[in-house]
């Protein structure tokens, strides 16, 4: 038996980068894993690859998250993981930013990250039985914060205050979510090779690189083997932590 055999998980934007690195190693590990992306026939096609599941949401839409959360439980008998993971990133400088990019960002990084919680949290209270027959109660939520949530970063201020802002989610949700059984982690990533960093200019990458102990970036598979972790039983008293996951970055 895997470690996350008869468990349910639910992976938002996970159609690529760390989202879908995460949702394969959570397969790997047993478990049925549902995939949502803002496309839902390009989520299906992605969960085929790794035996799972895929559905449509904008996960900037507070109400259609919560559906999707219901949709994900009555499906599958229950939602044992969450990884909050869709995200967004707009640089500028502060002089340059406009209302509405604000709203954006805090709208996907931030309130939907927060309805997700609230959704899963409400799903993984209830009792229910497993696909293996044993009856379960609580589960693991991971969200997904970031470096720049704690250090900064000139030209994504905003972003950066979203992450500061979903680090602080997890550790508050954590409280009021321990006593039914349910765990909220974050992990804070440095700079990982994906879609999302990809358009950062080379200089930038490279001085990140020379930054982390490790110099050099990291791959969307090293975040989905520490989410897997908090994921699993292995990590059953881990709670309301952010871990880094940046190579021993020092800005
Ligand atoms: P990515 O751009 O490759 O993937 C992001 C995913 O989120 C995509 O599948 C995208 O379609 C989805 N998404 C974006 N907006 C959405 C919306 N409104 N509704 C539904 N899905 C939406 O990025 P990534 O690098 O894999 O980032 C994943 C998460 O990790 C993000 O929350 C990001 O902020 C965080 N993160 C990434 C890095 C990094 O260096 N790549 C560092 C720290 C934190």
């Amino acid at each position: 038996m895997s470690e996350l055999t008869a468990r349910v998980a639910l992976v938002t934007g996970g159609t690529r980068g760390i989202g879908l690195a995460t949702a394969r190693a959570l397969a790997q590990a047993g478990a049925t894993v549902v995939v949502t992306g803002r496309d839902a026939d390009r989520a299906e096609a992605v969960a085929k690859e790794f035996g799972g599941h895929g559905l449509g949401l904008d996960v900037a839409d507070f109400d259609a998250v919560g559906a999707t959360v219901k949709q994900v439980t009555a499906a599958h008998g229950g939602l044992d993981v969450l990884v909050a993971n869709a995200g967004i990133m707009e640089s500028g400088l502060l002089g340059m930013l406009r209302a509405d990019d604000v709203r954006r960002t805090l709208d996907v990084n931030v309130a939907g990250a927060v309805a997700a919680v609230q959704a899963a949290g409400r799903a993984m209270a209830r009792k229910r039985r497993s696909a293996d027959g044993t009856e379960r109660r609580g589960g693991s939520i991971v969200l997904l914060a970031s470096v720049v949530g704690t250090y900064g970063a000139a030209g994504q201020s905003v972003y950066a205050a979203s992450k500061a802002a979903v680090a602080a989610l997890a550790r508050s949700a954590a409280r009021e979510l321990g006593g039914r059984g349910i765990r909220v982690n974050a992990v804070a990533p440095g700079v990982i090779r994906t879609d999302l960093t990809a358009s950062l200019p080379a200089d930038v990458l490279d001085r990140q690189a020379a930054a982390a102990a490790l110099g050099r970036l990291g791959d969307p598979d090293e975040v989905a083997d520490v989410i897997r972790f908090l994921a699993g039983d292995a990590a059953r008293y881990v709670t309301g932590q952010v871990l880094g996951v940046d190579g021993g970055l020092v800005p």
